[in-house]
């Protein structure tokens, strides 16, 4: 039996890469776990036993740590939320709620401000300033002219990871980047599928040449926040969070009550104002849609 990470799903059969690095590509689920209703998903870990014709017989499939829902992808370890610094410009709400979800999710999220070459050296460390300050991976790259492309293959090795963030800001350029084989296979099947027919494809984990997987399909929902307690919701701001310890009130919602630390620090510069607005934001929309749900 044999170790291993599925990385691709096609028609009822999986893709395998175990552990040696050696690929199965066709293994079925045995019987009795289809019968059980266990679905096998990209990402799981599983147990293989190959076949003497070097098919696969998935044994078992491991508990999961993480799973994303759409696109479905199990054992997620990295969220990389993609940003342009320009062209389109940034939508720093997006941005938190997608930093805030993936927290949510127990996804580590990492922050990369892409199209570096359409700005100023000045303009990219003010819109990274305050990420790297509040405590986020944060990566400043060009797809274009390859800067930052060395770290983020870094922060990539050894896990597995999914691109987030709006249409535009160069994710396809990125994941071409990383792995240059990805248009081809990719290009491959959408044409094989036919334009404008909502044929979605299974994402595909692509195993990095460093170690670790990136998913060739970007897609991290937000839809999820609203899931998150409002009493909870500062939690998933690593700058609040450090902070929330030094509230007079435990429960402190960081919003108006007396001697709150999260507060003291907005008006000191130890937390960007901006972040500060998006909690806020975030944390009115959840109580509203709490009250209406309880009510
Ligand atoms: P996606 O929708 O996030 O996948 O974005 P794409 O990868 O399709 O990129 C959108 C557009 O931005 C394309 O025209 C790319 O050529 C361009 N682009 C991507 N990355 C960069 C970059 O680092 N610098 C510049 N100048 N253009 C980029
Ligand atoms: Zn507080």
């Amino acid at each position: 039996m044999q170790h291993g990470i599925v990385t691709r799903a096609i028609g009822g059969y999986f893709r395998v890469m175990l552990d040696d690095g050696r690929v199965v590509v066709e293994s079925r689920p045995r019987g009795r776990l289809r019968k059980d209703g266990v679905a096998v998903l990209v990402g799981d870990r599983v147990d293989v036993a190959v076949q003497p014709d070097g098919r696969g017989v998935i044994e078992h499939v491991h508990p999961r740590r993480t799973q994303l829902v759409r696109p479905p992808i199990a054992n997620v370890d990295q969220a990389v939320v993609v940003m342009a610094l320009a062209d389109p410009p940034p939508n720093y709400g997006l941005l938190d709620r997608l930093l805030i979800s993936a927290a949510a999710a127990d996804i580590t999220p990492l922050l990369c401000w892409n199209k570096a070459d359409l700005v100023s050296q000045d303009e990219a460390d003010e819109a990274a300033g305050p990420y790297k300050a509040a405590g986020y991976k944060v990566i400043v790259t060009s797809a274009k002219s390859a800067t930052g492309l060395a770290s983020l293959r870094r922060a990539l090795q050894g896990r597995v990871s999914t691109f987030a963030g709006p249409s535009g800001v160069g994710k396809s350029a990125l994941l071409n980047r990383l792995h240059p084989g990805w248009k081809r296979e990719t290009g491959a099947v959408s044409r094989k599928l036919g334009r404008g027919r909502h044929t979605t494809r299974a994402a595909e984990l692509l195993a990095l040449p460093e170690g670790g997987f990136v998913a060739d399909t970007p897609g991290f929902s937000t839809l999820d926040v609203r899931n998150i307690p409002a009493a909870r919701l500062s939690r998933y701001w690593p700058e609040l969070d450090r902070l929330a310890h030094q509230c007079r009130f435990p429960g402190c919602r960081h919003r108006a009550e007396p001697d709150c630390a999260v507060r003291r620090a907005v008006d000191e510069g130890g937390v960007h104002p901006r972040r500060y607005q998006h909690y806020l934001d975030l944390l009115d929309e959840i109580e509203q849609w709490e009250a209406r749900r309880y009510s």
